[in-house]
């Protein structure tokens, strides 16, 4: 299968030697310089390889409008942000991956594979999730894995997928303690350089969302220097 990829950046020289380069690798390529082009016909490639500062509509807005709808679509941000505020702003809405320019081409290829093989393991899982389990509760929480949400104490709210990956592998290690490695290699692969302060922040959330005292955890706790721990 040929894959289509979508190009936003209004820099027409970084668009188009990105294009040339995509298409010697086999990937059909279209090119929009405004984040709302973007957003009219994403759904018609498989991939997303975005730029920040755009003319429009900035990228992080792009990223969060199709988030809304599609908690799945590949999606690459290459910036000259790099702050590092952007990155896990980028991140926690939702993005598959971040590259900082000037990068190599190499790496880009790589991530781009890559955000591809997790698309298609992603949906293999999510077939494979939602058919074996379809909730699951604990505390007054439970997870819709069908829908992407979830019913807390202090409500409904809607979950990416990203955080019910993470949530489900906290589930089915119930009672065992499990490393920050193993939970990053869970959710974005194991050559990931996330730092690990990524999964703290997920963490954290998930303790504001699912805890009724935050700071006293009873169903997501840290084990100093080795991980975390989820008890039902
Ligand atoms: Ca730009």
């Amino acid at each position: 299968m040929v894959n289509k990829i979508l190009i936003i950046e209004d820099e027409k020289n970084i668009s188009n030697s990105l294009k040339l380069i995509l298409e010697n690798e086999g990937f059909i390529v279209t090119i929009k310089e405004l984040g709302t082009e973007g957003l009219a016909c994403y759904s018609q490639h498989d991939l997303m390889i975005l730029d920040l500062m755009l003319p429009d509509i900035d990228g992080i807005e792009v990223l969060k409008q199709i988030r809304k709808i599609n908690l799945q679509y590949p999606i690459l941000i290459v910036s000259a942000k790099t702050k590092e505020d952007d990155l896990v702003n980028g991140l926690s809405l939702g993005a598959d991956d971040y590259i900082t320019k000037p990068f190599s081409i190499n790496e880009l290829l790589m991530r781009i594979k890559r955000a591809l093989q997790r698309q298609q393991l992603y949906e293999h899982k999510t077939n494979h999730t939602a058919s074996q389990m379809k909730s699951y509760s604990f505390g007054k929480n439970t997870i819709d894995f069908v829908n992407l949400k979830a019913s807390t104490e202090q409500g409904e709210r809607d979950l990416t997928s990203q955080e019910v990956q993470l949530l489900l592998v906290l589930f089915k290690n119930e009672g065992k303690i499990i490393s920050r490695t193993s939970l990053m290699e869970e959710i974005w692969g194991h050559s990931r350089d996330i730092e690990s302060r990524t999964i703290d922040n997920f963490i954290v959330r998930f303790r504001k969302y699912f805890e009724p005292d935050p700071k006293n955890p009873k169903h997501i706790l840290t084990k100093r220097g080795q991980g975390y721990l989820f008890l039902n």
